[in-house]
């Protein structure tokens, strides 16, 4: 299928949830970027601040960034003036780097907290127990400049589809939890970014309420992060 089809069959299928997909174009080209802006996508996720940088000085300026990748702490200030939302903030440091530089430039740039359920995927992100830690110490609420906005994770890459249900359905009870323990008036923590190619009608089966797509979209990739 064309990227518009693959769209229009995700837009579909998010549609009984309401939840938001975030296109994921790393390593595609800006015209493929540029075709499924045409076909009406407007969220799109980069993983790299080079690549990031690159498509925002060339593309469509109402198109809404997210970072979706490991997001070193001397990268943010490149991506601070524009990108919208960083989805694996996986340390304090870098929720304060975030914050600083959303300060300097008078914006304020939604973050999500990741949490590490996968079994081998990843080594960046929260456990369970230290972002609870984290979050009871309260230093995050002088860094309002960085908001956080919810929780992000990326799911074991398995065809064991009990082992992935089991991570969304945790990742949906531990976002409930502190919703109510830290962000009950907080009308922006809502988001429950989980789900790829290969497993997304299972996060939004558990309460996803944005999906990141790559490959889906845009094709298999030369390389992966
Ligand atoms: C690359 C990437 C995706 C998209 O993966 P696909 O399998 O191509 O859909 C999603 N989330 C993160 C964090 C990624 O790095």
């Amino acid at each position: 299928m064309d990227i518009k089809s693959e769209l229009e069959s995700l837009w579909q299928a998010l549609q009984p949830s309401g939840a938001t997909l975030v296109a994921v174009s790393k390593t595609h080209p800006a015209d493929a970027v540029a075709e499924a802006y045409a076909a009406g996508q407007r969220v799109f996720g980069e993983s790299t601040a080079q690549e990031l940088c690159a498509k925002y000085e060339i593309l469509p300026k109402d198109i809404i960034w997210h970072f979706i990748g490991h997001l070193q702490r001397n990268k943010v200030k490149y991506i601070a003036p524009f990108v919208h939302m960083v989805h694996a903030v996986d340390t304090p440091k870098l929720l304060r780097e975030i914050h600083k530089e959303g300060e300097k430039n008078g914006r304020q740039i939604d973050c999500l907290l990741q949490v590490h359920i996968a079994l081998e995927e990843t080594k960046y992100g929260f456990s369970a127990a230290e972002l609870r830690e984290y979050l009871a110490a309260g230093e995050w609420r002088q860094a309002p400049n960085a908001r956080i906005c919810g929780l992000m994770a990326i799911a074991t890459n398995t065809p064991d589809e009990t082992r992935v249900q089991a991570e969304f359905a945790g990742m949906k009870s531990l976002f409930d939890a502190l919703k109510t323990e830290h962000f009950a008036d907080a009308d922006h923590f809502k988001e429950l970014s989980m789900g790829m190619s290969a497993d997304f009608p299972l996060a939004l089966a558990h309460g996803a309420t944005l999906i990141r797509v790559g490959s889906r979209i845009f094709g298999h990739r030369d390389y992966s992060e």
